[in-house]
């Protein structure tokens, strides 16, 4: 039997127009709309329409946003200088850095300066601290966004054995911690797992954050299971899919969720909800 679409499109939908209605409720009490600041620092295209698709959505659902855009050759101290003055800014609730900065730009530095309650990309070292803690904050918007699909499936997580494959500091480790959190008992693979799919085959919850194609395959996914795939590439064509072999591994999942329309609109979404919870949190 093929398995269920987890719509990341339709899920969206939803939760943004709780977003809109939200926004709508804090201007009218607040005077003030959610405000995203997004700082684009290079001519990178893919960059380029993660922020236009970014700054798209805020103005779609009443949120309030500012780009600012700068040349390759920004310095270090411009760049700081320019969270600074975000940081301060009171109509700004968010601050996003558009990654990957150029060579030259210290990531860790940049987004060490951003405010921790406007740090609506959940990247900081306190962010991710509160996260393994346990603690409230800001969190990361492509797990959250993963664990929203997750959750559509209305499959309880606790004592299930899910496998995340990819342990980068912005999706592999954050998405761990959350499923961790959930009860889930969790397994994390990376470039030096010996044999893969000995452990993805016992995955009840698969999550694949690696960017390759067809890096999951048919016979690597336990019938019934959860698959989201985080991954973002291009086939021989040059359009876009993701990590997970979709038409063979959706004759053996229970549920799938589709790239594109799965975790790509669903990060935008949790985006949006991190920039109100800011908002929210700052205006209160
Ligand atoms: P990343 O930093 O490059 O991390 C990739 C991870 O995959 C690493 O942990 C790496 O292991 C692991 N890996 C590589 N080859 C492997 C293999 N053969 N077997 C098992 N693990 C392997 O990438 P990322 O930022 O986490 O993003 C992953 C993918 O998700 C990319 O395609 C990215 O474009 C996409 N993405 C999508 C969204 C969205 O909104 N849809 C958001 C963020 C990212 P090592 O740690 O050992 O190197």
């Amino acid at each position: 039997m093929s398995a269920r679409i987890l719509d990341g499109v339709a899920l969206s939908q939803e939760a943004r127009q709780q977003v809109a209605r939200d926004a709508a409720r804090l201007l009218a009490q607040h005077g003030q709309r959610p405000g995203l600041a997004v700082i684009l620092v290079g001519d990178d295209p893919a960059s380029a329409v993660y922020v236009r698709n970014k700054l798209r959505a805020c103005n779609d659902h009443g949120l309030h946003s500012v780009l600012e855009r700068y040349s390759a050759n920004l310095s270090q101290v411009e760049l700081i200088a320019r969270i600074d003055a975000l940081n301060a800014d009171p109509s700004v609730h968010g601050i996003l850095v558009q990654m990957p900065l150029p060579p030259h730009l210290d990531p860790h530095a940049v987004i060490a300066t951003i405010r921790t309650d406007k740090d609506v990309d959940g990247f900081s070292l306190h962010s991710a601290g509160a996260l393994m803690s346990g603690l409230p904050g800001l969190l990361p918007a492509t797990p959250l966004g993963c664990m929203a699909l997750i959750r559509r499936t209305g499959v309880d997580l606790r004592g299930k054995h899910a496998v995340v494959i990819g342990r980068s500091n912005t999706v592999g480790k954050p998405m761990a911690l959350l499923l961790l959190q959930a009860n889930a008992t969790v397994t994390v693979c990376h470039s030096a797992t010996l044999d893969l799919g000995l452990h993805t085959r016992q995955a009840d919850v698969l999550v694949a954050a690696v960017g390759k194609r067809h890096q999951v395959t048919a016979d690597m996914v336990k019938p019934g299971a959860i698959v989201i795939d985080v991954g973002i590439n291009r086939d021989q064509d040059g359009k876009l899919c993701g990590d997970v072999d979709f038409a063979a591994v959706r004759e053996v999942a229970g549920w799938i969720s589709p790239v594109p329309g799965g975790v790509g609109p669903m990060t935008i979404t949790m985006l949006l909800m991190n920039t109100l919870q800011a908002a929210k949190a700052q205006l209160s």
